[in-house]
């Protein structure tokens, strides 16, 4: 038999290797950027082309290469940084693999000029596909320039795997903010398609996160700084009250590093204990130092994750600065303020004084009273659901005021004033204290007799059929309605949209204000109105009927998480996705308290759908039991 085995030419091995470190137009910047760090540059320009895919150029004013480094600097594991084992265990820079400008010289059009301070003259060199096409001398300026040109060119397959533009872009944004991030002190420009993306110069930590992110985040900021022998942390966490609905914000640098480490945001979640809406997300850029040597860098191919020596102690150590910060700087009692109506108040206390805001409802009672009785009415029943929410522990937030929602309620409402504050403002209460339940069967008795449905542990609505009796779980069952509501507008109906009297400015980063503008039109179907076009924010003057102004951010954040990987190519597929989100942020939750009309009204509305069974993910919407199945359960 002859031997089969042969070594794989150089090209193709790094063609291979190319497939790990080289993703898309993202992970050249990424590579690029931080060479260019590691030559230690003070001034960087990034500029793309169509989000990366035809251009990636990063120019450096670093230390840049002599002629012969040039030459190696794109042969496999060819590296200046580290050059035995152990220096692993030291490391100052960012690469160490000699593998990027080999890998990404493969799979693309290279062109390099590199000049060194000491020289007169430096070396321009183009390589195609890993083939060298040409290598000269030039007059160049002291630093490196890489262009990366038609990216996967001898791929077509991975080329074609490409995202649209705009999600190649955010990634390409995502990799510019971690590294610029990283290094506060090094200027940085980018440039998109021609225009000017970001143009930061050299400045601290604080500055450069306000450069980065949208807006008004310097008010948002809250200082932590703590040194110990094991770590030395420094940074900003986000007030609670800024938090937002995804985890867009969310940095740690170690050693200027960016990584992601679940453990240590859990640290920083464990800080904030208390301090947040349900579900809601601190924005937080934390910078540690530790000993090199008690890192392994070395686990991941990409780099983003790392692994400590000491994890418990650097986690009670970042807990323990976090709480510290966000108590110094008074943060908690601005939100127990915010909190405290129903928060603080026992709930059989409340009960009992539940008597005054009776007779101050009645004292209205007369045909101007309109306005006051809905005014009183939305205030007590988001101040109900708060409350309720919060009783759980697993609070869904005062968004899920269920009752803002229900546009009719507030009509038939006006009819039964003193009857329909009684159950809103006791009720619930009641409900909640199950000491006293055997008081509220007697008061409610005769109410309850003409009730169809029970809302049993603020999760599930129970309802007698004729058969048996249905339980309808109340999250899924409104995430259904609402969907169907949403696909019924955006593709059959004209949306109506409410107009504002205010125009709503909503401040993003300019990844998702790229984003945004790609929904625009099917946002509009839904109801929203959108007016002009600005770099940082969008200005909303409408929107749709069966949403609230204060849902409008919620829903737009949500949404922007659900679609960070991707917008659907079709139009079908994008209003399917559009809806599910607005359904899912809009949505009654679990843990919401809902009246009687309200769980009327829901299962009604459940029933009327045009797929009843299965909320839009395709999770089961209600349950039926049978009168003789619970027979058998009583003949055990
Ligand atoms: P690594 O960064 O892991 O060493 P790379 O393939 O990214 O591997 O780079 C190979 C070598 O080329 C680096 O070690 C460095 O010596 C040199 N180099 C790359 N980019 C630059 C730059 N912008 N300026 C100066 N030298 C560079
Ligand atoms: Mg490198």
């Amino acid at each position: 038999m002859s031997s089969i085995i042969q070594l794989l030419p150089d090209h193709v091995a790094n063609q291979i290797a190319a497939g790990e470190v080289v993703q898309r137009p993202a992970s050249v910047v990424k590579e690029l950027l931080e060479n260019a760090v590691d030559a230690k540059a003070t001034d960087i320009k990034l500029i793309i082309k169509d989000a990366g895919k035809s251009l990636v150029q990063v120019i450096d004013n670093g230390a840049g290469m002599s002629v012969t480094d040039a030459r190696l600097c794109f042969a496999r594991h060819a590296t200046s940084k580290i050059r035995q084992a152990e220096d692993l265990f030291s490391l100052h820079t960012k690469g160490f693999r000699g593998e990027a400008l080999a890998s990404i010289a493969a799979i693309a059009h290279m062109e390099m000029k590199t000049k060194q301070d000491q020289e007169e003259l430096g070396t321009h060199i183009v390589i195609e596909g890993s083939k060298f096409i040409s290598q000269e001398v030039a007059v160049l300026p002291k630093g490196t320039s890489f262009a990366v040109k038609n990216l996967f060119f001898n791929i077509p397959a991975r080329r074609n795997f490409l995202k649209s533009d705009t999600v190649e872009f955010r990634h390409v944004m995502d990799e510019f903010q971690r590294v610029a991030l990283a290094h506060p002190n090094i200027h940085f420009t980018f440039y998109h398609n021609g225009s000017e993306m970001f143009n930061l110069p050299a400045a601290g930590y604080r500055q450069r996160i306000v450069g980065i992110m949208s807006g008004k985040t310097n008010e948002k900021l809250v200082p932590v700084s703590e040194e110990t022998e094991i770590i030395n942390i420094q940074g900003f966490v986000c007030k609670p009250e800024f938090a937002k609905k995804n985890r867009g914000e969310q940095f740690f640098f170690v050693n200027d590093r960016f990584i992601k480490s679940g453990y240590l945001h859990h640290a920083v979640m464990a800080a904030y204990d208390g301090l947040l809406k349900d579900g809601s997300q601190p924005s937080y850029f934390l910078y540690l130092q530790v000993p090199p040597n008690t890192i392994d860098i070395n686990i991941h191919p990409t780099k983003t994750e790392i692994k400590f020596d000491d994890e418990q102690a650097l986690y009670a150590i970042l807990r323990a600065s976090i709480k510290h910060s966000l108590g110094q700087f008074n943060v908690a009692p601005v939100l127990d303020f915010d909190r405290d109506s129903n928060l603080d108040t026992p709930y059989h206390y409340k009960d009992l004084e539940g008597e005054t805001p009776t007779i101050q409802v009645d004292g209205t009672f007369n045909p101007f009273t309109d306005d006051k009785t809905n005014q009183h009415y939305s205030k007590s029943g988001s101040g109900s659901s708060y409350a309720s929410s919060s009783g759980s522990g697993s609070g869904s937030g005062s968004y899920s005021g269920y009752s803002k929602r229900v546009e009719p309620t507030a009509s038939w409402e006006s009819l039964y004033v003193g009857l329909e504050t009684e159950s809103i403002e006791s009720s619930p209460f009641t409900f909640e204290n199950e000491e006293v339940t055997s008081s509220l069967f007697n008061d409610e008795d005769v109410e309850q007799a003409s009730q169809k449905t029970y809302q049993i542990h603020k999760k599930y609505i129970v309802s007698p059929i004729k058969s048996g009796m249905v339980i309808v779980d109340q999250q899924r069952a409104h995430q259904r309605i609402l969907y169907e509501q949403f696909l019924l507008n955006m593709t059959v109906n004209q949306a109506s949209s409410q107009q504002l009297l205010f125009p709503l400015n909503l401040f993003y980063s300019s990844g998702e204000m790229e984003l945004i503008e790609e929904l625009k039109p099917s946002l509009e179907t839904t109801g929203f109105v959108f007016e002009g076009a600005q770099a940082d924010h969008i200005v909303i003057s409408g929107i749709p009927v069966n949403i609230t102004e204060s849902e409008v951010s919620l829903v737009i954040e949500q949404l922007l998480t659900d679609l960070q990987d991707g917008i659907p190519a079709s139009s079908y597929s994008q209003n399917d996705t559009i809806a599910k989100s607005m359904a899912k942020s809009l949505a009654v939750k679990t843990g919401s308290y809902l009246t009687e009309k309200e769980q009327d009204n829901l299962v009604n509305g459940l029933f009327a759908c045009k797929d009843p069974n299965i909320s839009p993910f395709q999770k089961p919407t209600f349950i039926t039991m049978r009168v003789e199945d619970i027979d058998k359960k009583f003949a055990l």
